[in-house]
């Protein structure tokens, strides 16, 4: 049985194989959770980001990631092995598709983590911060998307929900509870 937990602090501090970041589109570094896990791992990830974003840009798909896709690279300065970039939506309504790209955001950082061998996996609470996704909602999305994508991601034991807010630490204890 893979292992869901929560805990409430900072995703940069954690000592886990991959570290989920709430990219954006061009994977350059913004605010929130992105700033934060930018400025803790230093240039050598921003490098990295860039120069994917410039080889995906230049195979003409639009957006380096869009909404609903991940990406992965090191980890920089990090104490994790791995980020995983996953692009949130953002929330306008819920009738543009947002659930169903969240939850690709969840499956997708899942199944790359199985890719690359990686045991244990921290999520921020993507989209609840600058993208405005209602968090009761965005909780309950995150853990379904992840509970159906396990069994497709068998080498992946520990999935850590890490809230910054406590909010969403509440609404994650009670759903896990
Ligand atoms: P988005 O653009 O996807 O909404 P944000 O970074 O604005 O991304 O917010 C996503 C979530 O990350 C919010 O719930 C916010 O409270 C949280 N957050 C911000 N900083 C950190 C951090 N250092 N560690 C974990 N979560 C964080």
């Amino acid at each position: 049985m893979t292992s869901l937990e929560v805990i409430r602090g900072d995703i940069t501090t954690l000592t886990v194989d991959a570290v989920v970041n709430a990219a954006n589109p061009g994977l350059l570094g913004g605010g929130g959770v992105d700033g934060a896990i930018h400025r803790a791992a230093g240039p050598a990830l921003r490098e990295e980001c860039r120069r994917i974003a410039a080889a995906r840009e230049a195979g003409g798909a639009g957006a380096a990631c869009p909404p609903g896709e991940a990406v992965i690279t090191g980890a920089g300065r990090l104490p994790c092995r791995r980020v995983i970039h996953a692009v949130g939506p953002v929330w306008r309504g819920g009738g543009g598709g947002e659930p169903e790209l969240l939850a690709s955001c969840y499956r997708n950082a899942l199944l790359l983590a199985e890719e690359a061998g990686l045991e244990s996996v921290a999520f921020p609470n993507i989209s609840t911060g600058v993208y405005g996704y209602p968090k009761d909602k965005a909780a309950r999305e995150a853990l379904a998307a992840v509970r159906e994508t396990l069994p497709r991601a068998p080498g992946v034991r520990r999935v850590v929900f890490v809230c910054f807010d406590g909010e969403n630490y509440g609404l994650y204890r009670k759903l896990l509870a």
